[in-house]
Parts: structure tokens; sequence; C-alpha cells
């Protein structure tokens, strides 16, 4: 008999999400009405930070950060090559040159002392990205960019809900851009947000994502022809989120507070579980930090075993356990390669890309199945420990 296949990420739906996508539904407005703003309030209010502009996806939410902070040809941009690829790739659309800094081995996260050795005239920017949910060394970090004067885009993607030192990831960065996919922590179907302390900032962010145009008066570089005038002031694009997605994203977060302490208390029984287990290495987590807890990484400890990931991984999903790699180092990618990025540049994330899996982990796991996890992981590493 085969057994349960275990997704390595889920959503999670209920009755009440679905009561409130049909109502709005059966509302004026599918697009462009209430829920947005209502959607982008509530979810300032929870990061604590004035502005949230919500959006298409996580990647729109990239692109009109780089829009926002200035980013054109020739710029570069510092960011880590241990995450999605949309983290560098936004760069690239608005013509500017992602520059990867290498990792910390122990918290996975970019190193600020590799950022420092990156740092050239044509730094205009970085991108540090929370991965897994852990907060990366903001106070580091800021500190580097106001040096440089720098732009801070946080990829949040993994982060809705962590804190560094008592604050919410998405109020520490210039702006910090999240994703709804439905294996993040919310979901909108397809969805994002970008928040930021700034008005200028804000007034950017919001004309980008109808077309770079605007309806405020005061903002017209022309003027005005009549009640029907707007003006199109930048090349922006239509990045525009539902309302019926935003009515399914305040119903979510509503439920925030649960679904990552679900998460947590399931990291919990992973750690107990795979600390001081020969051939495992469980993620080290940096003092005064609150992970969101996206994904829970395994490192393998190759040392230990006979196995290289290759096997390790088949094995395991051999079990029915739908077991991940998070992340394929972004430059070892055909595009990038053809961009002329070598291996070779960030030793420390090519070191730890030969070492992981990412296992099961979402709020919706039952206790048994985050028992069958655990039990599937340790019988492959044993069969597999020297
Ligand atoms: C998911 C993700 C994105 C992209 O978000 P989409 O909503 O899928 O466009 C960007 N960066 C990271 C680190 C992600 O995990």
């Amino acid at each position: 008999m085969t057994e349960e296949f275990i997704p390595y990420g889920s959503q999670w739906i209920d009755e009440q999400d679905i009561e409130a996508v049909a109502k709005t539904l059966k509302s004026d407005y599918l697009t462009t009405g209430p829920k947005i703003k209502e959607f982008e309030e509530k979810f300032a209010d929870y990061v604590d930070v004035k502005y949230a502009v919500a959006i298409a996806n996580g990647t729109a939410a990239l692109h009109a950060a780089i829009f926002a902070a200035g980013i054109k040809e020739d710029d570069e941009v510092i960011t880590t090559p241990i995450t999605f690829a949309a983290s560098a790739n936004s760069v690239i659309y608005q013509n500017g040159i992602p520059v990867f800094a290498d990792i910390d081995p122990d918290t996975y996260n970019i190193d600020p002392e590799s950022i420092k050795e990156k740092i050239t005239d044509k730094t205009k920017a970085i991108i540090p990205v929370h991965f897994t949910g852990q907060p990366c060394e903001m106070d580091e970090i800021m500190k580097i960019a106001d040096k440089y004067n720098l732009t801070v885009i946080a990829d949040g993607a993994h982060a809705v809900g962590a804190e560094y030192k008592g604050q919410k990831i998405g109020s520490i960065a210039d702006m910090t851009t999240f994703s709804f996919h439905p294996v993040k922590h919310i979901t909108t179907g397809e969805g994002g947000m970008i928040t930021t302390d700034s008005k200028k900032l804000y007034d950017k962010l919001i004309k980008f994502r109808t077309h770079g145009i605007t309806k405020n008066s005061s903002e017209y570089i022309n003027e005005s022809h009549g009640p029907w005038y707007h003006e199109q002031q930048k090349l922006g694009y239509n990045y525009r989120i539902t309302d019926i997605q935003c009515a399914l994203g305040i119903s979510q977060l509503e439920k925030i507070d649960k679904f990552l302490a679900r998460r947590k208390e399931i990291v919990k029984e992973y750690n107990k579980a795979f600390n001081d287990f020969e051939g495992i290495i469980i993620p080290e987590q940096l003092e005064d930090t609150n992970s969101a807890w996206h994904l829970y990484v395994i490192q393998l400890d190759l040392e230990k075993l006979t196995a290289d990931r290759r096997k390790v991984f088949k094995d395991l999903r051999d079990t029915n356990l739908g077991v991940n790699v998070h992340y394929i180092p972004v430059y070892y990618h055909p595009y990038y390669q053809s961009l002329g990025y070598k291996k070779g540049i960030c030793p420390n994330a090519e070191n730890l890309y030969e070492r992981i899996i990412t296992i099961p982990l979402y709020p919706k796991m039952s206790d048994q199945q985050v028992e069958e996890v655990i039990k599937r992981t340790k019988e492959v590493i044993r069969k597999n420990q020297k």
C-alpha cells in the first residue's frame, strides 16, 4: 500500500473565506473597489506601517518596488542567490544588474559582510530576502544602506508576521514585498503587497500598478482638460489585484495568528525530532528574531551519510513526501548563465545548495501528518547513515 502524499506546502481555506469571496462576487465591484483599500489598511495595520499597496502578485510587488527605488539601466542591486528567481529578475525588468552577495552559512540569509564587499559606485539598492521566514540582520543592513545611500527593498514573501527585535517585518526596510501565493502564509490565489512608511514611494507604487496613470489633479504635469482628465506620467503596468482576491485576503489575514502559531508548533516537533539526529542539521535561528516559518529546511550532514542529497531526496520522494529544494542558486539558471554569471561567486550558497531539502510545513497539517513526516524522514536518513 502506498503511503499518503504530504506536500511541502498548502493553503488553508475555510467556509468563512468562501463566503467572503461569494459576497464580493455579488457586489458592485469585482476590481478597483473597496476591498482593495480595506485589505491594504488591514495589512498595513498588521505590520505596523503607514502604507500598503496590494498588487497582482509578489513578483509584481518586487518590480514595483524596483521602479519606485528609481533603478535604471546599469544600476547595481545586491541580493542573495538563495531565493526565488523573482527577487533578482525584478531588477532586470528595469534594466538594472543583480549582484549576488553570499549567505551566512548558519542562518542561510544574506551576509552583511558580503554585501559590503559587493558595493561599487553603481550600487543603488539591496534586496535582502527573509529566507524561510527568518529575518535578515536588518540593523547591519540598514546601517550599510545608510552609509552608502542605498534603498533597501526586503523580499518578505516568506515572512508575513516575522519579527526582528520586536518589530514586524514590513516596517523596517524602505519597502517590503509580500506574496499571497497559496504556499505562502495567507493566500489570495495570486497576489502581493508592498509596504512602506514613505509617502513618496507610496505615490510611485500606486501609479506603477495602474499603467503609470494618475487621476490626482494635484499631481498633474499638464493642465487638466476637464473632469475626464487623467495623465500617464511614467510607463507602468496593469498590476492590479481584484476585489475578489482582496476579500479572500482580508478573511485569511484574520487567521494569521492561528496560522503562525500552528507553523511554530510543527517546527517545535521537527526540532525535537531532528536535533542531534545523526545526518541532519536543523535550521539555526538568530537571537531576537521570531521567524514566520514559511519553510522548514533540513541540511544534510554529508560527512555522516553514505548518500548525497540527490539520493536522500529520491528516497524521501519514494516515501510519498512532497519534499522540495529551496533554492537552486539563482545564477545557476541558464538565463543567468547566458548573462555571464559564473559558478563560484557565492561559495557558501553553493555549498548549502548541495545539502538542503525542504520538508512539509503548513498550518493545516494534522498531528498525524507531522508524525508521518518525522517517521519517514528518520527512516530514510537512518538507511543512509554511515
Ligand atoms: C513566492 C516568492 C516570490 C514571488 O511571489 P509570487 O506571488 O509567486 O509572484 C518572490 N520571492 C520569494 C522569496 C518568494 O518565495
